[in-house]
């Protein structure tokens, strides 16, 4: 038994479905094919409490890790590029705020995310520093009173739509998780710019771009954290936000597995249901297991993070196996389609193109393997 199993949970998965059909489902496809975001779908979830149910109560949030997690799954049953974006906002600017933030920051950045009316993101980032995120060229200096930044983030989900901004910087001179500081900043500050939307494969309702910060002019009210402690607190939060990241697997498994069995059973050759092939039957069936395997993994490991738990293994070994498992249950999926799966015109073109993130985003496979020798070994 884990949360899910508990009837206010399964409720919650029943509602939040039901919104999903009626709400997303209509207009996913359209929204990705014009690759923008959905603003009057994250407005009607939020009124619903769908958006940053795990941030505190006092802010407008509900304290709630697994209503988080139950909504992050099935939204992304419908819409993986909706959530990346939702998520970037409640979780990666949220909840960096709620957690390392003074009570003025809480009071000035939750509350109008958690209603969907302002969005977030969060910037590490670089054209030069990806998956070594220390390795960051950002800059902060001191100027009197002021703190003074530097520098240009990529790959940012939500920065071309962003109303707030987590950059990460360092002080020049510093080296490793020294001298990291994480700044909120605010659209129409001089100095911050955004680019356009870049062009992807996948995700593709979920805005991604670059920020250029030619000298952002702040005072210790944009400092969000202690001075100096920005990677300490980034690599503290970071285990919390990856720890989610494999519902985003699960949502689009389990869509790509419904997809496959409702087609299998109606499409015929050779007189009869291709389902009654027992090559079809192994790919739904590899689906089916890889599938439940990860998710109950996932649901385990949310409830390590409700706990407040130390998850950096656990999270890397959630991430790497269940967007290994979602690219091959899309990839089959397609397969099990044939030509048709192929199109556009039917929705596993896009699963198949949004899973691809899930080996890349918040971590790539390989440093998800890292991370776990590194815990196996120490
Ligand atoms: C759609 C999208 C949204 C994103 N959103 C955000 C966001 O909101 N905020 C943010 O800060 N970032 C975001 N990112 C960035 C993302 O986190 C990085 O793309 C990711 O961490 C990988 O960095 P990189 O792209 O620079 O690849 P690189 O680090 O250059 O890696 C290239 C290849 O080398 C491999 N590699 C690197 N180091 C090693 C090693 N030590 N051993 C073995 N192999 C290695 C990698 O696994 C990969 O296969 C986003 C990216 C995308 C595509």
């Amino acid at each position: 038994m884990t949360f899910a199993d508990r009837e206010e949970y399964i409720k919650l998965r029943d509602a939040a479905r039901r919104f999903d059909l009626k709400e997303l489902s209509p207009i996913a496809s359209e929204y990705d094919e014009r690759e923008t975001f959905p603003f009057e779908v994250l407005k009607k979830a939020a009124a619903l409490g769908y958006v940053g149910p795990h941030l505190p109560e006092q802010y407008g949030g509900m304290d709630d890790y697994y209503a988080k997690a139950v909504v992050y799954e099935e939204n992304c049953r419908v819409s993986f590029g909706y959530n990346l974006s939702l998520n970037a906002s409640d979780l990666l600017f949220a909840n960096n705020v709620a957690r390392h933030g003074n009570e003025e920051q809480k009071q000035r950045y939750l509350p109008p995310v958690i209603k969907g009316e302002k969005i977030g993101c969060w910037a590490l980032t670089e054209p030069d520093a990806g998956s070594d995120a220390l390795s960051i060229t950002t800059t902060w200096q001191k100027d009197g009173s002021y703190y003074v930044i530097n520098g240009r983030k990529t790959f940012i989900t939500n920065a071309p739509i962003a109303d707030f901004f987590i950059v990460i910087a360092r002080r020049p001179g510093s080296s490793k998780s020294d001298g990291g500081c994480a700044f909120v900043l605010e659209r129409g500050m001089s100095g911050l710019e955004t680019g356009r939307p870049f062009k992807k494969l996948g995700g593709r309702c979920s805005p991604t771009g670059e920020i250029v910060l030619d000298g952002v002019k702040v005072t210790k009210d944009q400092l969000l954290g202690r001075e100096g402690n920005g990677f300490k607190d980034m690599f503290s939060s970071l285990d919390v936000e990856r720890a989610f990241t494999p519902l985003s697997s699960i949502g689009i498994a389990q869509a790509c597995l419904d997809e496959a069995v409702e087609y299998a059973k109606q499409r015929r050759q050779f007189g009869k249901p291709i389902s009654e092939f027992q090559l079809i039957q192994e790919k739904l069936a590899v689906m089916s297991a890889e599938l439940e395997v990860a998710r109950r993994y996932v649901y385990y490991l949310i409830e390590l993070v409700a706990q407040g738990k130390r998850v950096s293994k656990e999270a890397s070994i959630a991430k790497l196996f269940a967007s290994n498992m979602v690219n091959r249950a899309a990839r089959d999926t397609i397969q099990i389609m044939g030509g048709y799966g192929y199109m556009r015109e039917y929705k596993v073109e896009r699963y198949f193109r949004d899973a691809k993130l899930l080996e890349i985003g918040a971590g790539t496979s390989e440093i998800q393997k890292l991370i776990i020798a590194k815990e196996l070994l120490k």
